[in-house]
């Protein structure tokens, strides 16, 4: 039998709505986008919690009403962010609201990402020549890596080992290797278009680089995504090649494709997907694909 294929909706991140309208931002908005994904197929949801003027809002109580009301309309999987990234030295901050949320079954995420390593958040115009955010880092130190995945451990929540370029792969393998993440292990593979240049470019070359490095002595799910870029493009691939896929407007706005809601962009995807042979798994297809 062949594999059925994941559908994540990423949904949000911290898009605003100048170039795409659709992006959710309130609670009731994400938890009511998801459903609207999950009857087209997908089966888990990423998102960001939002204030009402779409500025970041991360506390305990806006992800767990956010949570409770997803939950209250379908049976999508729930994979909250850690938040906006800092430079700080407090590993804990950044996981105390998912590991909070946690201790309550109702609000318990079913994931969390780890992205395995750090790399420079720049962006470069091309026309302009200049980049900006040029001091922009995503810190992810090692010693905070093993201390997520123990913590996401202890509190039942699956990670999704993020990787931007083979090394991240390779630390992620040795969490594996070391016993820190449970097998099988679901990787994101990121990669990144427009003016972002960290990652591996969202092309055919770009995925099949990550795809060469997965660690081959493993249980290993994939799924792949594009920040900046049109995932839609590769989702035939994906498909092909026994991957999963998370597109959504939050990570780009498909302005080639007039701007279309996260629905859409699920539709479209799973249509996709069909077409090259692969039926789309429910939430629990995932919960046993993935152990949870
Ligand atoms: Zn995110």
């Amino acid at each position: 039998m062949v594999k059925k294929i994941i559908l994540e909706a990423r949904i949000n991140e911290y898009a605003m709505r100048d170039e795409n309208p659709h992006v959710p931002w309130t609670a009731d908005e994400i938890a009511e986008t998801a459903a609207r994904c999950r009857e087209e197929g997908a089966s888990i949801v990423h998102f960001h919690a939002r204030n009402p003027d779409g500025s970041p809002l991360h506390t305990v109580e806006a992800y767990a009403e956010t949570i409770r009301k997803i939950r209250s309309k379908c049976d999508i999987l729930v994979h909250p962010t850690l938040g906006w990234f800092s430079n700080d030295d407090d590993p804990e901050g950044r996981i105390h609201c998912v590991t909070n949320l946690a201790k309550d079954p109702d609000t318990r995420p079913d994931f969390a990402p780890i992205d395995t390593g750090s790399t420079n958040l720049e962006m470069y115009d091309r026309e302009t020549r200049i980049f900006s955010h040029a001091d922009r880092v995503y810190e992810n130190r090692t010693d905070t890596l093993e201390h997520y995945a123990r913590e996401f451990g202890r509190a039942g929540i699956k990670p999704v080992l993020v990787t931007w370029s083979i090394g991240f792969t390779r630390r992620a393998a040795a969490l594996i290797e070391m016993g820190l993440v449970a097998e099988p292990a679901y990787f994101l593979l990121n990669m990144t278009d427009g003016p972002y240049l960290t990652g591996h470019p969202g092309t055919r070359e770009g995925l099949e680089a990550h795809l060469q490095f997965l660690p081959r002595d493993r249980r290993v799910e994939w799924t792949a995504n594009i920040v900046g870029g049109n995932l839609l493009d590769l989702a035939e691939m994906a498909a092909r090649r026994g991957g999963h896929l998370a597109p959504g407007i939050g990570d780009y706005s498909y302005r080639e494709l007039s701007c279309p809601s996260n629905e859409e962009v699920m539709r479209m995807a799973a249509r996709a997907v069909r077409a090259a042979g692969r039926e789309i798994a429910s939430p629990q297809d995932v919960r046993e694909m993935l152990g949870l």
